[in-house]
């Protein structure tokens, strides 16, 4: 390697980090600005202030920027504008749709299936989804730093049927890249453990996450001893601009496994030609279209509901037109199962 590429390189690594932490610092955090930004009328943002008292607006600049402006019906929108629906009281929908509080072994840290637990890492998101079945999650009672760190290793070094750690949250790579390298080192540690998943939204919403420093930290985490899979999270192909394509490049070029997942949100993604692209980009990119997961019936987002039998429609009509390794598996998350069951 030349001098002047090593040098490069450690420009890149000094710069990087400071141009994501600050994309994330200029995110939409008001309605207004939002209304202001993509044109649209003023009660859109009365409305929206009404309904983010309970869980705030927050959109990333790169993700606004995929918006059709002047349309308030803009997929991507929905998935971010509080309305007034949000606020109603619909029978079924809790704070707590999925019994994830009974699951917890100790705050944020999450054992419902064989082999794997899941850990709240990060408390905070980049973007707030207002179909989240977390919206209502008690972050503030998870452990941070090494904390965090600390009870989960005790946890997982004390059962050797655990193969597998889920970094979620929260969105875990808004972790500093000091704070993963930790958890890779004390998991990595544990002989039993093998596998490091991460679920982000980051690589669709804020791309400049993929920076080389990251990059650095995938390859840092096989020498440790454990395999990185990254579970990234995007419902609608227009999601895919090219700025994300070009991160989710990045991830599968530095030899990590990217599966997508993504939810079923009525007036977003609750059609056939939209799921069929979604699903074909992903593959283009050489992303795996992993779950398409039916709403979970948490309070606030029932406007968002389609029902199962829609689904199980849509899912057939993906295998009409695609290979059988682009169509996602139908799945719900459900109280007391020992895995998410499998709608088709
Ligand atoms: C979905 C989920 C997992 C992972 O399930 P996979 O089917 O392996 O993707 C693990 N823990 C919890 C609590 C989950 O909700
Ligand atoms: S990024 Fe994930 S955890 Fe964060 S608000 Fe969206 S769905 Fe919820």
């Amino acid at each position: 390697m030349s001098i002047l590429h090593e040098l490069q390189q450690a420009a890149n690594n000094a710069d990087s980090p400071r141009s994501w932490r600050r994309e994330l610092a200029s995110a939409i955090r008001d309605p207004a600005t939002l209304v202001r930004e993509l044109n649209l009328p003023g009660h859109v943002a009365d409305a929206a202030d009404r309904a983010q008292r309970l869980f705030p607006i927050v959109v990333t600049r790169s993700f606004l920027a995929r918006m059709r402006r002047g349309d308030p019906d803009d997929p991507l929108l929905r998935q971010v504008l509080p309305l007034d629906a949000e606020t109603e009281t619909v029978p079924g929908f809790g704070p707590d749709p999925v019994g994830e509080l009974a699951a917890e072994q100790s705050p944020g840290l999450l054992h419902k299936y064989a082999g794997r637990v899941l850990v709240v890492a990060a408390p905070a998101c980049a973007i707030h989804c207002r179909y989240c079945f977390r919206r209502h999650f008690p972050y503030d009672a998870t452990p941070r730093g090494d904390d965090a760190v600390d009870a989960t290793c005790a946890y997982v070094a004390a059962d050797p049927s655990l193969h597998e750690v889920i970094l979620s949250g929260g969105d875990p790579l808004l972790l500093s890249d000091e704070s993963l390298l930790r958890w890779s080192e004390r998991l990595g540690s544990i002989p039993h453990v093998r596998r490091l998943r991460v679920h982000t939204r980051l690589p669709i919403v804020l791309p400049s996450r993929v920076d080389a420093g990251l990059l650095d930290w995938l390859r840092a985490t096989r020498a440790l001893g454990l395999a990185p899979w990254i579970v990234v999270h995007a419902n609608h192909p227009a999601e895919i601009a090219d700025d994300c394509a070009d991160a989710l490049t990045r991830l599968v070029g530095a030899g990590v496994p990217v599966l997508n997942q993504a939810v079923l949100l009525r007036g977003v993604n609750d059609d056939e030609s939209v799921l069929a692209d979604l699903c074909e980009r992903l593959v283009d990119l050489r992303v795996q279209p992993y779950y398409l997961h039916q709403l979970d019936s948490v309070a606030g987002a029932a406007h968002f509901h389609v029902d199962e039998s829609r689904g199980r429609e849509l899912i057939a009509a993906l295998r009409r037109r695609l290979p059988g390794f682009a169509v996602p598996r139908y799945v719900r998350e459900a109280a007391g199962e020992a895995h998410k069951l499998d709608l088709n």
